[in-house]
């Protein structure tokens, strides 16, 4: 069997906490599973607890963790993986210079109101945000730079979990990342990516 592999990119979830950037890259993670395509998903909480165990929540600490999956994405992406990263990634400027330093980046705004995303309240950190318990929080009182031109945005307060997973697949097939189902399917026997 022969492995027919699509360009690498970097995928950039960026949204406010509770957005859904988890729930949609573990998507859109499984459906290219399925496909086997080469796909590694860099998800903020388990970059934090490795990569970036020393870092805070201040803007340079936080700079410097996007700084370090950017790095790592692009090791990837450069490699034919599809780099999936998960990270609040606050910061415009940031994300720019990261979209500088990378191959096809492709940027995914996971877009819902901040009461949608504080009445989910998925951790529990915007309770503890409101009450003080913790400080600096993005949306509360630390800012969330909305992406000015994304390659793609996800409005989760409207869309379906499924809806908006697909709207990346059919991107990613768009930029030939992923081969589409019935490419795929021509390809008879092949493994493809
Ligand atoms: P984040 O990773 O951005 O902090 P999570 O993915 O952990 O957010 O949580 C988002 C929550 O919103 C989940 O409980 C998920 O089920 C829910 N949700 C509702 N609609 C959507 C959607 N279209 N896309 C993603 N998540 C959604």
């Amino acid at each position: 069997m022969r492995l027919v592999q699509g360009k690498g990119c970097i995928l950039w979830f960026t949204g406010l906490s509770g957005s859904g950037k988890t729930t949609i890259s573990m998507g859109v993670e499984h459906e290219l599973k399925a496909r086997n395509c080469l796909v590694e998903l860099l998800d903020g909480d388990v970059i934090r607890k490795h990569l970036c165990k020393e870092l805070g929540y201040s803007k340079q600490d936080r700079d410097t963790n996007v700084r370090r999956i950017g790095f790592v994405a692009n090791l990837l992406s450069r490699n034919g993986v599809v780099a999936i990263t998960a990270a609040i990634s606050p910061y415009r400027a940031t994300r720019d210079e990261v979209r500088r330093m990378t191959e096809n980046f492709i940027e995914v705004y996971v877009n819902a109101p901040l009461e949608v995303c504080e009445a989910r309240d998925v951790k529990g950190l915007y309770a503890m945000a409101r009450s003080g318990k913790i400080q600096g929080f993005t949306g509360i009182d630390d800012p969330y730079e909305e992406p000015l031109n994304p390659e793609i945005v996800c409005y989760t307060a409207q869309e379906t979990v499924e809806e908006s997973v697909a709207k990346v697949i059919n991107y990613l097939e768009r930029l030939g990342c992923v081969l589409n189902l019935s490419e795929a399917v021509s390809l008879d026997s092949e493994i493809v990516c």
